[in-house]
């Protein structure tokens, strides 16, 4: 098979949630896709919790009734030990997320990729993919070469990236024999790291502690082990049950937030950790993961089908990317300031970040009677700006307000231009519900009316 060139309009390179899931939506979109996966299916990856908020990207994928089908743990919610005790923390809403084998889950995923007409090379190495005029080389292991119009590289963390946070590693280990532990996850901030630890669907249980990095350079397997497991001892919430319990080969990985500096060029768009890698502390790693791929399958359908949207395309994504990183940056520091605040070590100094920007919404103030008068708040503006518009990256009005942690095009689904439109002639809050009813229905009516004068973006107009 040396030196065989196969020709496809996409190539997406990595098969974990993000290949999967850009290979399936271009799929699904019309495009010819050959998907290369260098591990064989069903390979073992860190990154087990998923919460709730992944289910609207899995139903937007089309895939949720085969994840909820697939017998995956679904915890309500997790033991959380950040300050000095205990405490549940449980998901809002109805329904759990879940617990996954991500070997299981990913390769679902590439199932459901397959069964769109995705051609998956599995298992098979991609090399660097070469830019050569309006196509890209991409070559393989086996010394055939992929020729496509774009590549998606989809393949995972670099440590080349630009680091958001100081260096973390993350020491885990799966466990045999636990007992003790329940379902739920745990999490808990202990004096120089932090730990998190979970069921999983096969009957192990996944300890994993987060350290500076620096602890584990230079140190042998042997030393590695030894301080996992003075580590895990140290734990209220693992220690005493793990302490029984028969301990797996331990692993070891980087766990630092990063970013890529050229999410986007031409030909190339990188998706899911190989554009940016969060703190796992929100176990929202995979959902992420999903989001950037979907944004990355709109990228290309844009660019593949609109002629001249090139640069469109590529403010947009460049501008997710860094928003996505920053906002998780942000979250990531607001917690670690909070165990900061009970802990003098550097581990937790070092990672509480800037502080946070004082918060503009008004969540107590009620909402106007319906004889008072509202009009856009005086802080707010508009501007034109790329945005994701169903299968396309279109450019469109979106409203900026200090409330808003970036530009909104679209609130529920309806474009900001004609929503906010009817604000102009300052109307009575009675007046505006019934023009938002026509349009959108009683009960949308009422809840975006409460959505943006919480936000700040509707006020109530001075009186005439
Ligand atoms: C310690 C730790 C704990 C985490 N916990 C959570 C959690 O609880 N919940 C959560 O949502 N996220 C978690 N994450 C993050 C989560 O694991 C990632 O966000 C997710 O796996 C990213 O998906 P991806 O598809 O971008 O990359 P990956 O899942 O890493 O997939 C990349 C794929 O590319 C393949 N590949 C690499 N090189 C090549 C090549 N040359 N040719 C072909 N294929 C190649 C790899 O084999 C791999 O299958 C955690 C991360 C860490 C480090």
């Amino acid at each position: 098979m040396s030196g065989q060139t196969c020709s496809t309009d996409v190539v997406v390179l990595g098969g974990g949630p993000a290949g999967a899931a850009c290979a399936l939506r271009l799929a699904r979109l019309g495009h010819r896709v050959t998907l290369v996966e260098r591990a064989p299916r069903g390979r073992p990856h860190v990154g087990e919790s998923l919460p709730p908020t992944v289910l609207p990207l899995l139903a937007e994928l089309g895939l949720r009734e085969r994840i909820e089908a697939a017998g995956f743990l679904r915890p309500r919610g997790a033991l959380v030990q950040w300050d000095d005790a205990p405490h549940e923390l449980n998901h809002d809403g109805p329904e759990p997320g879940f617990q996954v084998d991500r070997g299981h889950f990913d390769a679902l995923l590439l199932e459901a990729a397959e069964a769109f007409g995705v051609n998956v090379l599995q298992p098979l190495g991609a090399r660097a993919p070469r830019v050569d005029g309006d196509e890209v080389q991409v070559p393989l292991d086996d010394g055939r070469v992929l020729q496509a119009s774009y590549v998606i590289d989809a393949r995972g963390r670099r440590g080349a990236m630009n680091a958001r946070a100081p260096a973390t590693a993350a020491l885990y280990a799966y466990w045999r024999g636990v007992i003790g532990l329940g379902a739920r996850t745990r999490v808990e901030a202990g004096d120089d790291a932090w730990y998190w630890g979970a069921p999983l669907p096969d009957g192990t249980f996944n300890a994993t502690v987060f350290v500076d990095a620096r602890r584990c350079a230079g140190l042998d397997p042997w030393q590695r082990r030894a301080l996992y497991r003075e580590l895990i001892a140290r734990s209220d919430l693992l220690g005493p049950s793990l302490d029984s319990a028969v301990c797996g080969p331990l692993q070891v990985c980087d766990a630092t937030p990063r970013v890529d500096a050229e999410p986007i060029s031409e030909r190339l768009i990188k998706a899911g950790e190989a554009a940016f890698s969060i703190d796992p502390l929100s176990s929202q790693g995979v959902q992420a993961a999903l989001r950037s791929a979907l944004q990355a399958a709109a990228c290309v359908h844009t660019m593949a089908r609109r002629e001249g949207s090139q640069a469109l395309v590529q403010r947009f994504y460049g501008e997710q990317v860094e928003r996505a990183a920053s906002r998780h940056a942000r979250l990531a520091a607001g917690f670690h300031a909070a165990a900061a605040r009970h802990r003098e070590h550097g581990f937790w100094q070092a990672r509480r970040g800037a502080a946070q920007a004082p918060a503009t919404r008004r969540a107590s103030q009620p909402l106007p009677a319906l004889h008072e008068r509202v009009r856009l708040d005086p802080a707010a503006g508009f501007e034109c700006v790329p945005a994701l518009d169903g299968a396309f990256i279109i450019e469109a009005t979106a409203v900026m307000h200090p409330a808003l942690e970036a530009p909104v095009s679209f609130i529920d689904g309806i474009p900001v231009a004609n929503l906010l439109a009817p604000l102009d002639t300052t109307p009575t809050v009675r007046e505006l519900l019934q023009l938002w009813r026509n349009d959108y229905g009683d009960t949308r009516a009422v809840s975006l009316l409460a959505s943006l004068w919480r936000q700040g973006i509707v006020a109530a107009a001075p009186a005439r």
